[in-house]
C-alpha cells in the first residue's frame, strides 16, 4: 500500500493548487472563491517516480466551509476529512504566508496536536514576498521547521518533496 499524505488547512490557502502541483492532475479546478472548489480528493504524487504516495485534499472532502470554529466538521463529509487526516502517515498543514495565522489556523493546529500524526508546516503563497518574515509569523505553532512554497509558481516543491519523502 502506498503511504498517505493529507493536506489540511483552512479554505483558500492553496491546498488544491498544491494538490494539483504535486499530482499534476488536470481534473481539479481551482477557484478564487472558497466553497466552490470542485476537485478530486485523492491523487498520486509521482514526482519521484520510485517513491509514489497518495495525496488527499481534505479541503475538497470537507466542502471547504466546515471550519472547526463555526461548529463545522459536522456531517459525513467533514468526518471523512478528519478520518483522512487521522489515517494519514503525514499531514501537511498548509497556511497562507500572505495573510498570516488566523483563528481557524489556531483551531486546526489545536486539533492536529491532539492527533498522534507527524505534521509538516507548509507556508504557501510565498511568491513575491519575504518568505522568512512570512514564516516567522507562524513561529508560535512550534514547528522545528516550516517549508515556504509557492504552489502556484511551483517554487519550493522539490524541498517539500524531499522533506515529505524523508518522513514516509
Ligand atoms: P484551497 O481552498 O485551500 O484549496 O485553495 P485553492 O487552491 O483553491 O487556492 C485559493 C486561491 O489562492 C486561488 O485564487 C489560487 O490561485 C491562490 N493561490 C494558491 N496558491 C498560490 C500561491 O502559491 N501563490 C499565490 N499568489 N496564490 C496562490
Ligand atoms: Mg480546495
Amino acid at each position: 500500500m502506498l503511504p498517505i499524505v493529507a493536506l489540511v488547512g483552512r479554505p483558500n490557502v492553496g491546498k488544491s493548487t498544491l494538490f494539483n502541483a504535486l499530482t499534476r492532475g488536470r481534473d481539479a479546478l481551482v477557484h478564487d472563491q472558497p466553497g466552490v472548489t470542485r476537485d478530486r480528493h485523492y491523487g498520486v504524487c509521482r514526482l519521484q517516480p520510485e517513491r509514489p504516495f497518495v495525496l488527499v485534499d481534505t479541503g475538497g472532502i470537507a466542502g471547504e466551509h466546515t471550519h472547526l470554529e463555526t461548529g463545522g466538521l459536522a456531517g459525513a463529509t467533514a468526518r471523512q476529512a478528519r478520518a483522512a487526516a487521522e489515517e494519514a502517515d503525514l499531514v501537511l498543514f498548509v497556511v497562507d504566508g500572505r495573510e498570516g495565522p488566523s483563528a481557524v489556523d489556531d483551531e486546526l493546529m489545536r486539533w492536529l496536536r491532539k492527533r498522534d500524526r507527524p505534521v509538516l508546516l507548509v507556508v504557501n503563497k510565498t511568491d513575491g514576498i519575504d518568505s522568512r518574515a512570512a514564516m516567522a509569523e507562524f513561529a508560535r505553532f512550534g514547528f522545528d521547521e516550516a517549508l515556504p512554497v509557492s504552489s502556484a509558481h511551483r517554487q519550493g516543491l522539490d524541498v517539500l518533496l524531499d522533506d515529505v519523502l524523508e518522513r514516509l
